[in-house]
């Protein structure tokens, strides 16, 4: 009996150690002027619950199935929107999440499953509704106070927050890179009266491409400009390229792979899609809507010519041509909209001269200049 039982015990332990469920492995935190998001990584997809509390304002969420995680008790959040976050016990692997408000906010959760490098997400956005619904009314009005003449530019740093977008060999990130060339052109462009301009993000966070686009139609756009900066598994790729939308396929498998690599930003950057702010307008004529986006597109290609031949001085060229995909970003249908590629950070030298202020300059201002120009009747 006794040896029978001593062998139970051993037959157990050589058993290899059940997974005991998930990990939280990191957590980030990502502020934007109308919201602000909460990134969960985890090791395997978890189940959670939600609530809401109204005085005073909290929202708790209670997350299964959670092995270990290295969250501090109490977190001070240095946040528009939020206090502090603290972390209750509530049973071996059930750990509750509380999130201090500093005022009622709209809460949307959702989960990402592994992409890339990155693992399952949990996302958490506390979106503050009048925020949002003034920034909204703000960029509608630009359209209806600007000066006779003056035209409208939006500039559109591409990726952030989640998103990096390409790393460089000294983990330069082309999201910060865009961002600052992106407040340079904008700055340049608002010296003189004849242009008004304004950027889709402000900061390190994420915005959807469907978004971005949404907010240049807001603006009342007449130009919109997406930098970003070239990614390659080739060390030696290099130069800067500029491309705009193409309807029919792309001009090339190239412009088809770098199409379906930016447009992949919303799934990297958590994009959540609100039905209701992207279902189409049924009021919207299709016939002119075609017209409109012929139009718009026979404009991006006049000016992504004149911005490659100015972009020769300051850059090697990728293609000496513009080229066309179907890139989600480029999609609105009154407004000609092109992408630049700036340079590739994924070159040494290319992501050596993408930090160099000199080098940001110089292309904030052969941006400027080519849309300053676009514009001369
Ligand atoms: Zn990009």
């Amino acid at each position: 009996m006794i040896s029978l039982w001593l062998f139970g015990i051993s037959l157990i332990l050589l058993q290899p150690l059940p997974v005991l469920g998930a990990k939280v492995t990191d957590i980030r935190i990502w502020n934007a002027p109308d919201h602000t998001r909460i990134v969960l990584d985890l090791s395997e997809p978890i189940q959670y619950e939600s609530s809401s509390q109204e005085n005073p304002p909290q929202f708790h969420i209670e997350l299964k199935g959670i092995s270990s995680h290295t969250l501090k008790r109490e977190m001070d959040l240095k946040d528009p929107f939020l206090i502090k976050m603290s972390l209750v016990d509530v049973e071996k692997d059930k750990v509750k999440l509380v999130l201090h408000q500093k005022r009622p906010l709209n809460v949307h959760v959702f989960t990402l499953k592994p992409y890339q490098d990155k693992p399952y997400r949990l996302v958490i956005d506390f979106i503050d509704v009048a925020q949002e619904k003034k920034e909204l009314e703000e960029r509608r009005k630009q359209k209806e106070i600007k000066s006779k003449g003056t035209k409208i530019v939006v500039i559109d740093p591409g990726h952030g927050g989640e998103d990096p977008g390409a790393i460089g060999p000294k983990k330069t990130m082309e999201k910060d890179i865009v961002l600052r060339v992106g407040m340079k052109l904008v700055d340049l462009l608002n010296q003189n009266k004849e242009t008004q301009a304004f950027l889709t993000r402000k900061g390190d966070y994420f915005i959807p491409l469907e978004e971005r686009v949404k907010i240049a139609r807001e603006y009342g756009a007449d130009l919109f400009v997406s930098l970003h900066t070239d990614g390659s598994f080739n060390p030696q790729a290099r130069g800067s390229s500029v491309y705009c939308l193409s309807l029919s396929g792309a001009t090339d498998e190239a412009a088809k792979i770098l199409a379906d690599k930016e447009n992949t930003s919303n799934i990297l950057g958590g994009a959540l899609l609100r039905p209701a702010a992207f279902a189409k307008d049924p009021n919207l004529n299709q016939i002119l809507l075609d017209l409109m986006q012929n139009n718009s597109m026979k404009e991006s290609f006049r000016f992504a010519e004149a911005l490659l031949e100015n972009l020769k001085s300051v850059n090697s060229l990728k293609y000496s041509a513009y080229r066309q995909a179907n890139f989600i970003v480029l999609k609105a249908p009154d407004i000609p909209s092109v992408l630049v590629e700036m340079a590739f950070i994924t070159n040494k030298e290319d992501e050596r001269l993408l930090n160099l202020n000199d080098f940001q300059e110089k292309i904030a201002k052969t941006l400027s200049s080519t849309i300053k120009k676009y514009f001369e009747p």
